[in-house]
């Protein structure tokens, strides 16, 4: 699966309209301490579904909205969209006849999130699920944060093996069949 451009609009430090157009091969995100680098990646994180509000290093998930500074006031909502590149037709059957598709996601204070999928107001699950299958979800290995080496590391044996799990694209499966045992 591969990401064609992220935007973000009121997302953490990103008050302003953002486009990040993400181009074939290695992309490297450098500035200074605090310029936003582990913002970009958690806005990518975030728009998969990611939900835990430590992981977007916060205590509530209102947390990404733009706080305001002494210039600027706060903002009532964040926005990120993600668009991928959908020419191999990995994505699901129902998505498949896009060459492109467009993922947003939206946290409106005191309202939660809402997910669009090509415009098309969708579940979170339905999101998580898409990038679950093509195993790049919120929580793959292939998105690396800061410090996670050294957790790898020191992780408990279970721990560890949901992350294979994630680059091995079962987790899916694992989900569905916990939620057909609810059932
Ligand atoms: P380092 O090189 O130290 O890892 P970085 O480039 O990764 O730095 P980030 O951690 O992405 O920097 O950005 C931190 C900045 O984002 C801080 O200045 C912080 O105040 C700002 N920030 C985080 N959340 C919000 C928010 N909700 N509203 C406004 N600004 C925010
Ligand atoms: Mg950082």
């Amino acid at each position: 699966m591969r990401f064609d451009k992220l935007r973000l609009n009121g997302f953490k430090s990103f008050v302003d309209p953002t486009d990040l157009v993400i181009r074939d091969g290695l992309t490297g995100v450098v500035g200074p301490n605090g310029c936003g680098k582990s913002n970009l990646l958690e806005a990518l994180r975030w728009v998969m579904g990611e939900n835990r509000p430590t992981a977007m290093r916060g205590e509530g998930m209102e947390d990404v909205i733009f706080a305001g500074t002494t210039r600027r006031g706060a903002r009532g909502h964040a926005e990120v969209s993600l668009t991928i590149d959908n020419r191999n037709r990995l994505a699901p059957a129902a998505l498949n006849d896009a060459d492109q598709i467009e993922i947003a996601r939206r946290i409106t204070r005191d309202a939660g999130s809402a997910y669009k999928i090509n415009g098309k107001e969708v579940r979170a699950r339905d999101v998580q699920m898409l990038f679950a299958d093509a195993s790049t979800g919120a929580h793959s290995p292939a998105l690396v944060r800061q410090g996670q080496i050294s957790e790898l590391i020191n992780a408990r044996p279970k721990n560890r093996r949901r992350i294979l799990e994630e680059a091995a694209g079962i987790s899916g499966l694992y989900q569905r069949r916990h939620e057909a045992e609810l059932k």
